[in-house]
């Protein structure tokens, strides 16, 4: 199928995206990488009666780092975090989750904040949002804010954003050392979507863990944070956390609201994403006992 026609506009500048947002309304789209927009449009799940493209922006291009937070702007593609961008874990953890987002092509175009605006339940990133407390930066015609991810996503494909904004930047926040991180999923075929996914980062003082934050994809509408399973971690000493980790799984489940689907039973998904949980948590606490470990550089 061929989408229905539309309008199209290449904005120079934010204020010129979001003064055509402003104009046009919920008629207008954004198009950032494109990778679900194109689709949605030649099957014609959308019609937009005008495309912003904002590739062209300077300000969303690039990352940084700012007050305690790695900041991705609107443009960074799947593609750039293949490789960690900041020396802090947050930039291990996204290199670790980037090769699972879709093939090369997509990942060569689609870009992180997009996938926060296309808030596919099953989206690696919207997990690792929800997971690492990111923050969701917007410019609307009223100026700037910001939206926590916890508020962001309010069900499959929608997000606390309004058709008149434009998501700027994504805000991490930086984990320091002693963090380890760590990423499973389940997919059905290889570039697939996430049958299941669990990421999990873990703060390791003194041989204890400090704090635990696990979120599952395509657990629910939306990402889910599994906060019971990170309180039954917590204050458990690393060397000896088989059940404490074992338990968090089994708690993350009960948290989860999967839905059926024709490839899984309600109970079948609740039993991956157990299984996930417990393997991002051992990854995550493995990675933690390795910086403890590591030799001082220059040294052995
Ligand atoms: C075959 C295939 C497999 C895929 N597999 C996966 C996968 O395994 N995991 C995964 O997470 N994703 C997957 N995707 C989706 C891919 O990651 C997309 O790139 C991503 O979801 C959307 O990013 P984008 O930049 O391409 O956004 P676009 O397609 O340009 O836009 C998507 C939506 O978000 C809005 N939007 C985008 N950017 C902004 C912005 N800055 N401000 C406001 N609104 C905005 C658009 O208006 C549109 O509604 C797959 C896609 C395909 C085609």
């Amino acid at each position: 199928m061929k989408p229905a026609p539309f309008a199209y506009q290449a904005a120079r500048s934010v204020d010129e995206a979001v003064a055509l947002l402003d104009e046009h309304g919920s008629a207008a789209k954004v198009l950032a990488g494109g990778q679900s927009l194109m689709l949605d449009l030649h099957y014609r799940r959308t019609r937009p009666a005008l495309l912003v493209d904002v590739n062209g922006v300077e300000e969303l291009v690039g990352h940084g780092v700012d007050d305690g937070h790695l900041v991705l702007g609107a443009l960074v593609r799947h593609a750039d975090l293949e490789r960690p961008v900041v020396d802090d874990p947050v930039g291990a953890l996204l290199a670790h989750v980037a090769p699972y987002v879709a093939h090369p092509p997509i990942r060569a175009r689609g870009t992180f904040a997009g996938s926060l605006a296309w808030a596919h339940p099953a989206a690696e990133w919207c997990a690792v949002a929800v997971a690492l407390d990111a923050e969701i930066g917007l410019h609307g015609p009223s100026g700037r804010r910001v939206v926590a991810a916890a508020e962001w996503f309010h069900g499959p494909h929608r997000t606390d954003r309004t058709a008149q904004e434009l998501v700027t930047e994504v805000r991490l926040p930086l984990l320091g050392a002693g963090t380890g991180i760590g990423f499973a999923e389940h997919r059905r075929t290889h570039g697939s979507f996430a049958f299941a996914a669990a990421v999990a980062a873990v703060g390791v003082a003194e041989g204890r863990v400090a704090w635990a934050r696990i979120a599952m994809a395509n657990a629910g509408p939306v990402p889910v944070r599994a906060t019971t399973a990170e309180r039954a971690l917590a204050g458990q000493s690393v060397a000896s956390c088989d059940g404490a980790v074992s338990e968090a799984g089994a708690a993350a489940a009960r948290e989860a609201d999967p839905r059926p689907e024709p490839h899984g039973s309600v109970e079948y998904r609740r039993h991956v994403l157990a299984v996930l949980v417990r393997r991002s948590l051992r990854q995550a606490l493995g990675s933690a006992a390795a910086q403890v470990t590591r030799p001082p550089a220059g040294r052995g």
